[in-house]
């Protein structure tokens, strides 16, 4: 690794901490047929421990000058592309497992559309253990009423229940980055409400539109007797906010409203 030259541009702080590698590894738990999708290994610090491990594991580095270092590794389970994560077609690498974790140490700019790319690609992922910026984090787990809350918790709620394991700091990386991170882990909800997802998180999107508004002012073109229906059985009424409302409230609205 002596030579090698950090590339800000695509995150690359590498985690150098033995206890959070654990807490990530401890975290796993295989059952049947297994692969691991490892998104930027990096120097492989968490790859390295994720081969000894009874699953295939399949990582996507953007970076080919990493290569040396990761060819290393060497292990007949593991599969390194170098490709952008976000430009590969997933399902070109994934067939005939029965489950499918995602673990990954991400640039904090990438995080919204690493998640999205899983969700969209409807693989069925597990679950998901993801380092990110502590803010993030914080976005991501956030329950209503808090000013974390927001379009993306939702959507995200939709899929995953979200839960954090960890802070972690910044001393813990290499180079040292100018914020803290949190390990957080997302686990799939099997019995989701069923909903047209499209046409859902559009509405949600527009209950979010102007966040300091409140929930009158965003949904003018909706019939506000139904809403203010709705919202009442949760003691809620037109002039709070969609940051106050569960993803359960949501749908509930959704549905009333026909749209
Ligand atoms: N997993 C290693 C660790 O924990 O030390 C490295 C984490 S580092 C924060 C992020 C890694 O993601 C870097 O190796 C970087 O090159 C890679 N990366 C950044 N953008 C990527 C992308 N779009 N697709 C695949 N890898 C990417």
């Amino acid at each position: 690794m002596s030579e090698f030259r950090f590339k800000k541009r695509y995150g690359q702080n590498f985690l150098t901490d033995k206890n959070t590698i654990d807490k990530i590894i401890n975290n796993i738990k295989i059952i049947g047929k297994t692969l691991i999708i490892e998104i930027g290994p990096g120097n492989g610090a968490l790859t390295k421990r994720l081969v000894q491990l009874n699953s295939d594991i399949l990582c996507f580095e953007i970076d080919q000058e990493l290569k040396p270092e990761l060819d290393k590794i060497n292990s007949p389970n593991l599969k390194i592309i170098y490709k952008d994560f976000l430009t590969i077609d997933l399902l070109d690498y994934i067939k005939g497992y029965e489950e499918i974790y995602v673990i990954a140490n991400i640039p904090y700019y990438i995080t919204t559309p690493i998640i999205e790319k899983i969700i969209k690609s409807k693989l069925n992922i597990k679950f998901m253990i993801l380092m990110v910026q502590k803010e993030v984090a914080d976005r991501l787990s956030a329950k209503p009423g808090s000013n974390d809350y927001g379009y993306f918790t939702v959507y995200l709620s939709y899929y995953y229940t979200v839960s954090k394991i960890s802070n972690v700091s910044r001393k813990l990386f290499y180079p040292v980055p100018n914020v803290d991170s949190a390990l957080i882990k997302l686990e799939i909800k099997e019995n989701r409400i069923k909903v047209d997802e499209e046409k859902f998180f559009k509405f949600v999107k527009e209950c979010f539109r102007f966040k300091r508004k409140n929930i009158k002012n965003n949904l003018l073109k909706y019939d506000l007797n139904i809403v203010n229906n709705v919202l009442s059985k949760y003691n809620h009424n037109l002039s709070n906010r969609a940051e106050d409302f569960t993803l359960v409230e949501f749908i509930d609205l959704f549905n009333s409203l026909n749209i």
